[in-house]
């Protein structure tokens, strides 16, 4: 019981919910949706449907 499928469609790495918020929209962001927005350089957080 390692790690089930709880539903989502499976991706490898889960991303972990992060105690920020998207300036945006104010959806709460995960650890993929931070490491997005480093990437392309936002000055603030945002969510990955925000970013695109
Ligand atoms: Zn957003």
């Amino acid at each position: 019981m390692k790690s089930e499928n709880d539903g989502a469609a499976g991706s490898r790495e889960k991303a972990r919910m992060t105690d920020k918020y998207c300036n945006i929209c104010g959806e709460q962001l995960n650890t993929w949706d931070i490491r997005l927005s480093k990437t392309l350089a936002y000055k603030i957080p945002v969510c990955e449907e925000c970013i695109l």
